[in-house]
């Protein structure tokens, strides 16, 4: 089993500037320094190097998404004025989503680090890969930044996969605590394309990602959203996992399945209430890893998105790699006891209700495709 590593330092660069967290710096708040920084990205690649979980790795060196694959998402108004601003001093692409100077040229970057992977694993230089990349991508819409997203890294891979590829059928499962938004909105009309998003019940962005968006048009049913009850552990996870992703993706038979990675559903995140564990995140990529054997020849990929633990975010980073890579490198996440004694990590009644709405959804699909 060959894995890929998509890094850069360059992605630690993007600038997002001075503020409390989220709320920008002004005279009722002390600067601290905005929550979407690099430093849980970059405290993952470090625990990758120390553990020694680098040396059974491929690093891929991400290349810029070019202006023409960019413009497959987002409007030319958008990209021109995210330019303009990143030659200047830079600005805000719009809700909660401050860049610096130069981080034009960096989310390109980020955009060209999923289309690497996507190339690296389509051309069997490695059987899977994760793309350690930096802006995040998910909540970019067609003209707008938004939630840290200034480009939406995702959608622009499945773009080119589909399009420059020849793919029929690719499909993204959004495991970020936040709901996929962009990503659903790219492919809201388009039935060569699953997009599934696993999200704490409306946090973010408010009223969006609920149960009942399935799609519209010829996109009807390849949308499906399970917005998971505040406070869902371990066990909400797997089961939303076993009973309604995998059967989605079996109904679907795509030819390559991404991953929108966020780390954000951990217990120790300050952006949303749910309480996943380093082991958590590990089995549910077992559970993927499974799926992609069966359906598409193993072809799986995991790309960055949120995670605002930087303490915590690298162990839940580490046991997504190794198990991708199949290997373990012996470095116990020493909390994993602690959270996986805190109660309700087992699946609770209220949580089933909802993976079983959504498992109808999941099984919608097999009829569709029966058509
Ligand atoms: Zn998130």
């Amino acid at each position: 089993m060959s894995t890929g590593l998509v890094w850069d330092e360059l992605y630690m660069w993007h600038d997002t500037g001075t503020s409390a967290w989220v709320i920008p710096a002004g005279l009722t708040v002390q600067p601290l320094a905005h929550i979407e920084s690099a430093e849980g990205k970059r405290r993952i690649k470090n625990l990758v190097e120390v553990s020694g979980l680098l040396e059974h790795l491929t690093l891929l060196k991400p290349r810029a998404a070019t202006q023409e694959e960019i413009l497959r998402a987002h409007t030319r108004e958008y990209v021109d004025r995210i330019k303009r601003e990143s030659d200047a001093l830079g600005g805000d692409a719009g809700d909660l989503t401050p860049f610096g100077h130069g981080s034009y040229e960096i989310a390109l970057l980020s955009a060209g680090g999923c289309i690497t992977a996507v190339d690296a694993v389509l051309d069997g230089k490695v059987d899977n890969a994760y793309a350690l990349v930096r802006p995040p991508g998910h909540h970019a819409e067609r003209d707008s930044g938004k939630g840290f997203c200034i480009f939406a890294n995702v959608s622009i891979a499945v773009h080119h996969a589909r399009q420059v590829r020849g793919l029929k059928r690719v499909a993204v499962v959004d495991w970020d605590v936040h709901h996929g938004n962009g990503t659903e909105h790219a492919f809201y009309s388009d039935s060569s394309v699953l997009t599934i998003s696993i999200h704490q019940d409306n946090n973010f962005p408010p009223a969006s990602g609920a149960i009942t968006d399935t799609g519209a048009g010829a996109g009807e049913g390849y949308n499906i959203n399970i917005p998971l009850p505040a406070g869902s552990g371990v066990g909400a996870y797997v089961a939303t996992f076993e009973q309604v992703v995998v059967p989605a993706l079996r109904n679907f038979e795509p030819e390559l399945i991404l991953i929108a990675s966020g780390l954000d559903a951990s217990a120790m995140d300050p952006l949303a209430s749910m309480m996943m564990t380093s082991d958590g995140y590990r089995q549910l990529t077992r559970v993927m890893l499974d799926a992609a054997a069966e359906i598409c020849g193993g072809r799986l990929i995991a790309c960055h998105e949120g995670g605002y633990s930087p303490a915590y975010v690298p162990y839940c980073g580490l046991a997504i790699i190794e198990e991708l890579a199949g290997v373990r490198t012996g470095v116990e996440d020493p909390l994993l006891g602690l959270l996986a004694m805190m109660g309700g990590q087992s699946l609770q009644p209220h949580q089933q209700a909802v993976i079983e709405a959504a498992a109808k959804l999941a099984a919608g699909l097999k009829a569709r495709a029966a058509r």
